[in-house]
């Protein structure tokens, strides 16, 4: 298993594999790996003859300094994991001031408004780091595929906006998202979770399930409350927000067109750890 930390000795390594005709997938993660990302690692192996898994724990997408500093960081483990999917995965894990070439600020994108929304009103300058940090991988590896989960939906739809905006030469594939046996969405952060809130945490995927089940005969506004009633008096979990929206603009649902798709998102806190989920609805 070969770790890079340095973005010329990565090139090197890709250029020769390149010019062999070989395909390049990334699968660009912050670590602290789960199931949820070798499921992109397995997907990424099955459609390209070489596979880079980037490990960087970006701070320029973190807006609060303290979920920064207790991101789970663990290299050893991680690279156990990637070395039982395949040994021949290539793992880039740079230094910040490497792979922002010692300038660690982000850029500032226009999206077209699918940064306001959601994680966007309460992250601010979230995905400006998202958009940052993509667009140095993206040209530091050149791939020919890169590979993102649902889990992150709302991120997925900023990708691929990303990649139109930049002109990048690269196919995005979005994953479905995994989950543990309670339904609650993999994460990095669930590590941090006590057992009672992970067991609790079950309840987001479930109102999630819930909304889908009823989406079709209840209104917008019914369905919020309906969420928001389920998190009002719970001991261990706060809603941040609920919402619906067209999963195409992110924007908020306020009525259901046929023709459109629709999909529910829900960020919730347990204890300090935040937790993000989505569903498609239709
Ligand atoms: P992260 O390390 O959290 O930045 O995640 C790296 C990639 O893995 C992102 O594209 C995530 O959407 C994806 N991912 C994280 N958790 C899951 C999950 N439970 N199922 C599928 N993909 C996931």
């Amino acid at each position: 298993m070969k770790v890079h930390r340095l973005k010329n000795n990565l090139l090197e390594t890709l250029n020769t594999r390149r010019d062999a005709g070989r395909s390049i997938g990334l699968v660009p993660t912050m670590g602290a790996l789960h199931r949820g990302h070798i499921s992109l690692v397995k997907e990424a192996a099955s459609q390209n003859e070489v596979v880079v898994v980037s490990i960087f724990v970006n701070p320029t997408q973190f807006n609060n300094p303290s979920d920064l500093d207790k991101y789970p960081r663990t290299m050893e483990a991680d690279m156990d994991m990637l070395t039982d999917v395949d040994t021949d995965i290539i793992i880039f894990a740079p230094s910040s001031e490497e792979l922002y070439n010692g300038n660690v600020v982000s850029k500032s994108y226009d999206f077209g408004g699918l940064e306001y929304e959601m994680e966007g009103k309460h992250r601010p300058g979230h995905f400006n780091g998202v958009g940052t940090v993509l667009s140095i991988l993206f040209r530091a590896v050149n791939p020919d595929k890169a590979y993102f989960g649902e889990k992150d939906f709302q991120q997925l739809q900023v990708v691929r906006k990303l990649v139109e905006i930049e002109g990048f030469d690269l196919e995005i594939v979005g994953c479905p998202i995994l989950r543990e046996e309670n339904g609650l969405a993999m994460s990095s952060r669930n590590k941090r979770l006590t057992s009672e809130e992970r067991q609790a945490a079950g309840v987001i995927y479930s109102s999630l399930k819930e909304i889908k089940r009823s989406f079709s005969h209840n209104s917008i506004s019914k369905l919020q409350k309906q969420v928001e009633e389920v998190f009002e008096k719970h001991p261990l979990l706060r809603l941040e927000y609920f919402e619906i929206a067209n999963e195409n603009t992110l924007k908020p649902a306020l009525r259901k067109h046929k023709k459109n798709h629709y999909r529910a998102f829900i960020a919730v806190f347990a204890g300090e750890v935040r937790l993000i989920d989505n569903l498609g609805l239709n």
